[in-house]
């Protein structure tokens, strides 16, 4: 490599699979025509990029594709010039996705628009949008008005300096929102993905994390005397939906009916974390059902919840996806599994005959501190880490047999925003790591990995960010 060219490589992220330096620049201005033929042997979503004295030429078998090399050739070019190369690349996973939790707190569309950009600068291609939570429901339903009426404003939230949590709640006293979307603002959102080759997979929860519903509907919970607002407090909710209660299950099915008419894409994310048993081994109508269809306990009550929705989704054309704790109680290989807390559930999943994402508490949850110096902003696990090395070596793929891998869809990296309060913060404690993420599942496992590179492009990249106005924390 010429002096130049490893300068100028030194901005790609994340690195393509094959760059291939040969001396001497082109001008990265309009008078180069970059010419764009269609080569069907290239994967989705790949290309190969040829630049030498007459041009630029860019070889891909679609449109996601060209846009893709267009991205790289943004980040090759250097002081108005391209250098003379020839780079082939295609992603290892085609689901490379980015959570963003807006229940807890609200970011609003510019900030969504914003880390869209960030997103396809990076070639992530799914937003999992994480839209209600037991602090908040942040989706307009047009035939459920209520929902958003009394489940898109707190009385306050948790203050800064605490978790959150019930052994350590101090709330600020300040009321939150209303803060929703309605659907033409979705509609503008998915626009946008769409012109950058993102999918949006929404997540409305069920049946745990629901205290926003219950707010709207508190009829639909166990038991009577809920407050008609969401939860303030962090920490696991043990108020959830009634899974006795016929209407209930009526009314989720109504509102999925309205998220599948705004939402066009294959996939619907039910959720179905983290939802304690204690309600429903209290509650007669639970335990009504669980006698009537012969279940084993609560975990096959959550499992035929599970499968009821999984079923209903599927009659409308989509699949739906629930995180790791839907496993318990076997609801079905129909729906796809969120693997989160260890690798042990996304190997089972597979194994099992589930379609697999990957996420992973200790690797992928950028919500923990990545332990940089003079960090200033408040965490819901202080004590817990993610450095920048653990986000780089992540690999979906640990640990599984190749039977098991084949069912991979790929992984995400994930938002939860309890200690998030604007877009600084996010920004901070995304980036870089959300960068790392990024090179793990478009260009990783296969390649070999080498952070030193790594943090040198990155090195480029957090300038770039600054640059856009968007607060990468340093690279340490
Ligand atoms: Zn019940």
């Amino acid at each position: 490599m010429t002096m130049l060219s490893v300068v100028v490589a030194a901005a790609l992220m994340p690195m393509p699979r094959s760059v291939e330096m040969r001396g001497g620049t082109v001008a990265a201005t309009g008078e180069v025509r970059i010419v764009e033929s269609r080569d069907a042997a290239i994967a989705a979503e790949g290309y190969r990029i040829e630049i030498d004295g007459s041009g630029v030429k860019v070889f891909a078998s679609g449109a996601a594709g060209f846009f893709r090399a267009r991205t790289t050739l943004g980040q090759l070019a250097e002081d108005g010039r391209w250098p003379c190369c020839r780079i082939e690349d295609a992603p290892t996973f085609q689901w490379r996705g980015l959570m963003l939790d807006e229940g807890r707190h609200f970011f609003g569309k510019e900030t969504v628009k914003a880390l869209l950009d960030q997103m396809a600068e990076y070639k992530l291609n799914v937003f999992h949008w994480h839209l209600t939570e037991d602090q908040g429901w942040r989706l307009a339903v047009d035939r459920f008005p209520e929902l958003v009426e009394y489940g898109a404003v707190r009385p306050e939230s948790p203050a800064h300096g605490c978790t959150g949590a019930p052994w350590d709640y101090r709330g600020n006293g300040v009321r939150y929102g209303p803060y929703f979307y309605t659907a033409a603002d979705v509609r503008e959102i998915l626009a946008y993905a769409k012109e950058r080759f993102i999918s949006v997979v929404p997540e409305v929860e069920m049946p745990g994390h629901v205290r926003a519903l219950l707010a709207a509907h508190p009829e639909f919970a166990c038991r009577g005397g809920l407050p008609r607002t969401p939860r303030t407090m962090n920490d696991i909710e043990e108020d959830v939906l009634c899974a006795g209660n016929d209407a209930a299950i009526r009314f989720l099915e109504q509102v999925y009916d309205e998220v599948c008419a705004l939402f066009p894409g294959a996939y619907i994310h039910i959720g179905g974390d983290e939802c304690p048993k204690k309600r429903w081994k209290e509650c007669p109508k639970c335990q009504a059902r669980i006698k009537a269809l012969g279940l084993k306990d609560e975990d096959a009550l959550q499992a035929w919840l599970t499968r009821h929705f999984t079923d209903y989704l599927a009659k409308k054309g989509r699949r739906a996806i629930g995180w790791d704790e839907v496993l318990a109680g076997d609801p079905g290989v129909e729906t796809v599994v969120h693997c989160w807390r260890e690798a042990k559930y996304g190997i089972a999943a597979a194994e099992k005959g589930h379609g697999v994402v990957v996420s992973s508490l200790a690797s992928t949850y950028f919500s923990v501190p990545q332990g940089v110096k003079d960090d200033p902003f408040d965490y819901l696990g202080p004590n817990r880490r993610c450095s920048l090395a653990t986000a780089y070596s992540f690999n979906p793929l640990d640990g599984m047999t190749d039977a098991a891998k084949a069912r991979v869809l790929g992984a995400e990296c994930c938002m939860w925003s309890e200690c998030v309060w604007n877009e600084y913060d996010l920004a901070w404690k995304l980036w870089p790591r959300a960068c790392a993420f990024a090179e793990a599942v478009w260009t990783a496992p296969a390649a070999p990995r080498d952070f030193e590179g790594f943090k040198r492009r990155m090195d480029v990249q957090r300038c770039c960010l600054i640059a856009a106005g968007v607060n990468c924390a340093p690279v340490e």
